[in-house]
C-alpha cells in the first residue's frame, strides 16, 4: 500500500523532473475486452481533462464506454477536493456504489483525483467504504491498466498513492469529450501556496512541458479539424519558469496563435506572474480570445496578505487597467468570502473591488478549511457565524450578477461569432461561447455543432444570452 502523506507532498526540491514517455505494457492490452466503465469527474477543467486520459487509458486496454453507471463493469469516480461541498458529493455517490456493489459483486471500482491525495479521505475509504477496490493519486493515472490487471480477482482494496513532487507524462492515450474543442495541458501543479488552498498538495510541484510536445499537440488537433485549444494549467502565467529555457507564457501564446488554430485560450491565470508582454502578445493575435479568468480572492489587502497571494489591491487594479486596454476584452474572476479573520470592513473592501473592476462574471465561494493548510489553523479561532458569511456571498452575488447583466447588455443587438457547442435544454435550440466566452443560445439545427457561426444579440440574461443565427 502506498498511502497519502500531506507533509512529504509539501515538500519542493531542486531535483529535475522527470519525462516519460508513456508506454502500454502487453500484459494489460485485452484486460477489458467485453466489459465496460463509467468515468464519474467532479471538480475543475483540469479534473475533465484528466478524465479523458483515464477513458483513452480504458480504451487502448479494451473497455467500452457505458453511459449508464448501474450496467458498467468498472467505475472510476475521479474526485475534487477543493471545498467540503466536493468531498460530501463524492462520498455520497461512494454510499450509493456501496448498493450497486451488493446487487452486482463483481463491480470494479476506483477512486482517483485530488481527495485520493489526502490523508483523511483515504483514512475514511479504508474504514468505511471497502467496497472499493483500488485508490489511486493524480502522480500515477497512468497506472491504471496495471491498477486494474491487479484487481481482476476483485480481491482487497488497494492504496497506490504518490505524494511526490510530480513528473511530466507525455503520449497518453486521450479520448476528448469533442472533436471541435480541446483542452492542452501546459502545466501542472502550483508552487504558490495560497493559505487556503490544498492544491500544491494535491497536484505537486509546478512543472512545465516543453513547449514543442504542447505545438506537437495543438497542431495534431488543428489536423484534426479542431477550432479551439484551451491551454490549462493552475498557474498558466507560471508556464516556463521551471524549465529555465528562457521562454514563458507570452513566447508559447504566440507560437500557438500561429499554428492558426482559430481560437486560442487559457486559464487559469495568477495576478502574480502576468507580464506586460504576455498582454501585448494577446492583443497583438486576433486568434487569441480576448478573455482572462483573473482570479483576485479579495480585495483587502490585509486579507491578501493572510491568503499569500503576493498581490495587493492597488496591484491587481495596475493590472486590471493594463488589461481593459485591450479592444472588447471580457475579465472574469474568483472571490472567496469568510476566509477566517475577515471583517465587515474587509468585505466592504472586496465589494469596492468588484465596483471597481465591474466583472463580466465571478464564481464566488464561502471559505472551506482544508485539512493540513495553513489557513485551516485559523479558521480554529473564526468569529464569523456561517449565517454572516451566506449574508456576504448573497450580497456579493448580486453586485456580480448586477455587472454580469450590465456587460450582456452591452452586446444587445451585435453579432458575435460563436463555436457551436451543442443542443441546449430547449427543443432545436443549440448553444456555443462567444470568443468573450459568453454562453449564447439560439434557434438552429444540430448540424452546426461544431462550426462558428454567427449570431445577432437578442436578449441578455446576468448567466446568458439569447440570439439569432445570421448566416
Ligand atoms: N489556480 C487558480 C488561482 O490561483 O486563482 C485557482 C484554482 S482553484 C481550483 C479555483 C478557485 O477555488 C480558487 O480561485 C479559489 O477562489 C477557490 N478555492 C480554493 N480553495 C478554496 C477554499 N479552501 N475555500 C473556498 N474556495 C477555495
Ligand atoms: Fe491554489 Fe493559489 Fe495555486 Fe491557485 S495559485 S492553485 S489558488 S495555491
Amino acid at each position: 500500500m502506498n498511502l497519502p502523506n500531506l507533509n512529504e507532498a509539501r515538500r519542493r526540491s531542486n531535483k529535475s523532473v522527470n519525462r516519460i514517455d508513456y508506454k502500454l505494457n502487453n500484459l494489460y492490452k485485452q484486460i477489458g475486452l467485453n466489459k465496460t466503465y463509467y468515468v464519474k469527474t467532479y471538480g475543475c477543467q483540469m479534473n475533465e481533462h484528466d478524465s479523458e486520459f483515464i477513458e483513452g487509458l480504458l480504451e487502448s486496454i479494451g473497455f467500452t464506454k457505458n453511459n449508464e453507471m448501474e450496467k458498467a463493469d468498472l467505475v472510476i469516480l475521479n474526485t475534487c477536493s477543493i471545498r467540503e461541498n466536493a468531498h460530501n458529493k463524492a462520498f455520497g455517490m461512494l454510499g450509493r456504489l456501496k448498493h450497486l456493489k451488493e446487487e452486482k459483486p463483481n463491480l470494479i471500482i476506483g477512486v482517483c483525483g485530488c481527495m485520493a491525495q489526502e490523508e483523511v479521505v483515504v483514512n475514511e475509504i479504508l474504514s468505511k467504504y471497502r467496497h472499493v477496490n483500488f485508490v489511486f493519486g493524480t502522480h500515477n493515472l497512468f497506472d491504471l491498466p496495471k491498477l486494474i490487471y491487479d484487481n481482476m480477482d476483485n480481491s482487497k482494496l488497494k492504496i497506490d498513492v504518490l505524494s511526490v513532487e510530480g513528473d511530466v507524462v507525455e503520449g497518453l492515450p486521450v479520448k476528448r469529450v469533442n472533436s471541435f474543442k480541446a483542452y492542452v495541458n501546459i502545466i501542472y501543479g502550483c508552487d504558490k501556496f495560497c493559505t487556503y488552498c490544498i492544491v500544491p498538495y494535491t497536484r505537486g510541484k509546478q512543472r512545465s512541458r516543453k513547449i514543442e510536445d504542447i505545438l506537437k499537440e495543438v497542431n495534431e488537433l488543428k489536423d484534426n479539424g479542431c477550432s479551439e485549444v484551451t491551454l490549462l494549467g493552475q498557474n498558466v502565467n507560471a508556464y516556463g519558469k521551471d524549465l529555465g529555457l528562457g521562454y514563458d507564457l507570452a513566447d508559447l501564446l504566440e507560437k500557438v496563435a500561429e499554428t492558426n488554430i482559430p481560437r486560442v485560450r487559457f486559464i487559469t491565470s495568477h495576478p502574480w506572474d502576468f507580464t506586460d508582454r504576455m498582454i501585448e502578445v494577446i492583443s497583438k493575435y486576433p486568434n487569441i480570445m480576448k478573455y482572462v479568468h483573473l482570479p483576485i480572492q479579495s480585495g483587502s489587502n490585509r486579507i491578501l496578505k493572510l491568503m499569500g497571494r503576493r498581490y495587493t489591491k492597488e496591484d491587481y487594479k495596475t493590472l486590471f487597467d493594463k488589461l481593459k486596454k485591450i479592444p472588447g476584452i471580457s475579465i472574469t474572476t474568483d472571490i472567496i468570502v469568510g476566509f477566517p479573520g475577515e471583517t465587515e470592513e474587509d468585505f466592504l473592501d472586496t465589494l469596492e473591488m468588484v465596483n471597481y473592476c465591474q466583472y463580466d462574471g465571478a464564481f464566488t465561494f464561502i471559505y472551506s478549511p482544508r485539512v493540513g493548510t495553513p489557513a485551516a489553523k485559523l479558521y480554529e479561532s473564526d468569529q464569523t457565524s456561517l449565517e454572516e458569511k451566506e449574508q456576504r456571498l448573497y450580497r456579493l452575488n448580486e453586485l456580480i450578477n448586477n455587472y454580469s447583466l450590465e456587460s450582456n447588455k452591452r452586446m444587445l443587438n451585435n453579432t458575435y461569432p460563436v463555436l457551436v457547442e451543442g443542443l441546449s435544454n430547449k427543443e432545436n435550440m443549440l448553444f456555443g461561447y462567444t470568443e468573450t466566452n459568453k454562453l449564447v443560445n439560439f434557434a438552429g439545427k444540430s448540424d452546426l455543432i461544431g462550426k462558428i457561426v454567427k449570431v445577432k444579440i437578442q436578449e441578455a440574461k446576468s448567466f446568458s444570452l439569447d440570439g439569432e443565427l445570421v448566416e
